[in-house]
């Protein structure tokens, strides 16, 4: 039989662990916008990259003609073309073709991988359909999203600096290890994390858009790599297309990020010609930052020290969709095993990492039925085990507890950015948009958000909403606006090949 007062005394413990009242919250914020200006004002400043996107048009609805996008480095691998036909008929037609890669091209050589992603892009331009055109004598532009931490020196160019969302091999490593060997250390992940982290290999350190171009070169497709994004930077692209007052995006996917814009005069850090409207967007990579204010518990810290990158992206760990179902799985374990919450014996399948996934966490949290059906089918299904009642419920606990920390403190971050442009007060709203071309003309400032945890949350989307409001205040909060902007990844970076148009 459980012990009972021995389970809430855990439960109890890990819950004041993730405490977030609100004076933390607060300090959360201060920290962010102290990290921001440290990472703006020199390079490696702070744990906040603060990359530069070298993205200073966004797009305005104006926009016109053919444009592609190639999406590396998300869940899947995705190839797209939209036909822009500006403000009065924006987006006339669109179509995308998800492709997967195949093993054996995952151990092979750079070239080998790029020349098959160009492959499937040249297949697929030759199924441009009816309503598709290229201007006459120009040549398809593409945009390429990259949902990693990427360095640019230009909005063409860029190598990737590091690995997150678990991604952790080092190309050297990889070389030495027999594919089935680094998929039984990985195990744990799915065979689309498993791709993802393959691919990854053959592009670390080196310019991505230098070696998709000279594949095209070699496959003698006349198209040129306009953009080079961060799905974030997509993301607000996307968003800003249709609404001008969107400032901030942020992605909670399996990992988690955010950009925004800034005046140019406020990055330090800055060589070299000024963007002519005085702005550009900034890629955070704020899945790094860090801060003592951060309620942090055992259990965050054994799952960082079992992770792949140990001491590394210590905010994604506390909010995005890859970690919060483990963080339960964790605590649940703990109870199993100190308290006899399932009985005598622990579940084997609790010991296993990964195993319990943030949409199941979303389902059992979402569970209104009274007798917690849907805890009872994912206990079921998930650790193979059942429970009473009174343990169905401490599990809904333990979810609401995980998902609203992971919620408030991204509402603080958040919170933070606006801080950081002017934009969490009613007064100072007009003076920053003063001071910002790339502002929108609007009343309010809108975040745009996308992945599929913000998507397919509701409890999650509740708890960030309202803790935004509780941060900002009623008043300034109905300047604000955090809307779904669907896509970023994709179209977005589409958009931003048509605003960086070598013809415009
Ligand atoms: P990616 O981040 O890989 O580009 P998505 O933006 O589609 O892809 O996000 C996928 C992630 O969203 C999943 O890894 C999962 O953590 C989270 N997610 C998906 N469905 C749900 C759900 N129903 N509830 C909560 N989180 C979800
Ligand atoms: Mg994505």
């Amino acid at each position: 039989r459980a012990n009972w007062s021995r389970a809430l005394a855990i439960y109890h413990d890990f819950r004041d662990g993730c405490a977030t009242p609100l004076h933390r919250l607060r300090q959360v914020v201060d920290a962010m916008v102290v990290e921001m200006h440290a990472g703006l004002a020199l390079e490696g400043g702070s744990k906040l990259k603060m990359l530069l996107s070298y993205v200073d048009n966004l797009p305005t609805g104006e926009e016109n003609g053919l444009f592609y996008a190639l999406d590396l480095g998300g869940t899947n691998f995705r190839v797209l073309r939209v036909q822009l036909a500006g403000t009065e008929g924006r987006i006339l037609q669109q179509e995308y073709e998800e492709v997967s890669i195949p093993q054996a091209l995952m151990v092979g050589s750079n070239e080998e991988l790029f020349d098959f992603i160009v492959a499937e892009l040249a297949s697929f331009i030759t199924r441009e359909g009816e309503g598709f055109h290229p201007l006459l004598g120009r040549q398809r532009e593409l945009g390429f999203t990259f949902s990693f931490p990427v360095k640019q020196t230009s909005i063409d160019s860029g190598n990737l600096l590091k690995w997150t969302k678990g991604f952790a091999i080092k190309e050297t490593e990889y070389a030495r290890i027999e594919p089935q060997e680094v998929q039984r250390s990985f195990k744990c992940c799915t065979s689309t994390s498993w791709n993802r982290r393959a691919l990854l290999c053959h592009v670390v350190g080196k310019d991505v858009v230098e070696e998709l171009q000279a594949a095209m070169g070699r496959h003698k497709l006349d198209m040129r790599v306009t953009a080079l994004v961060n799905d974030t930077v997509g993301t607000l692209a996307g968003g800003r297309y249709w609404n001008e007052d969107v400032m901030v995006a942020v992605i909670l996917g399996t990992g988690s990020n955010a950009c925004y814009v800034e005046r140019a005069d406020a990055i330090p850090k800055w060589r070299g010609v000024l963007p002519k409207s005085g702005s550009t967007v900034i890629n955070m990579e704020w899945g790094s930052f860090w801060s003592s204010h951060l309620p942090r518990t055992p259990v965050d810290d054994t799952l960082d020290a079992d992770s792949l990158n140990p001491g590394d992206q210590g905010f994604e760990k506390l909010i995005s969709g890859m970690y919060l179902g483990d963080i339960v799985r964790r605590i649940l374990l703990k109870m199993a095993e100190e308290a006899a919450l399932f009985g005598n014996t622990v579940p084997s399948n609790l010991f296993i990492p990964f195993i319990l996934r943030t949409p199941d966490v979303s389902a059992m949290h979402a569970d209104e039925s009274a007798d917690l059906k849907e805890v009872t089918r994912v206990l079921r299904v998930v650790f193979k085990t059942q429970a009473s009642l009174r343990v169905r419920k401490i599990v809904v606990d333990v979810c609401d507890t995980v998902a609203g920390r992971a919620a408030r403190l991204v509402a603080a971050g958040v919170v933070g950015i606006l801080k950081k442009i002017g934009r969490d007060t009613v007064g100072n709203i007009d003076m920053a948009r003063l001071k910002n071309n790339l502002a929108g003309k609007g009343r309010k400032t809108v975040v745009a958000m996308d992945g599929g945890l913000y998507e397919h949350y509701p409890k999650f989307r509740t708890y960030l909403n309202d803790t935004a409001v509780e941060l900002l205040g009623k008043e300034a909060a109905e300047q604000v606006a955090v809307e779904l902007s669907k896509d970023g990844s994709g179209i977005g970076a589409a958009l931003l090949a048509a605003s960086h148009s070598q013809y415009s």
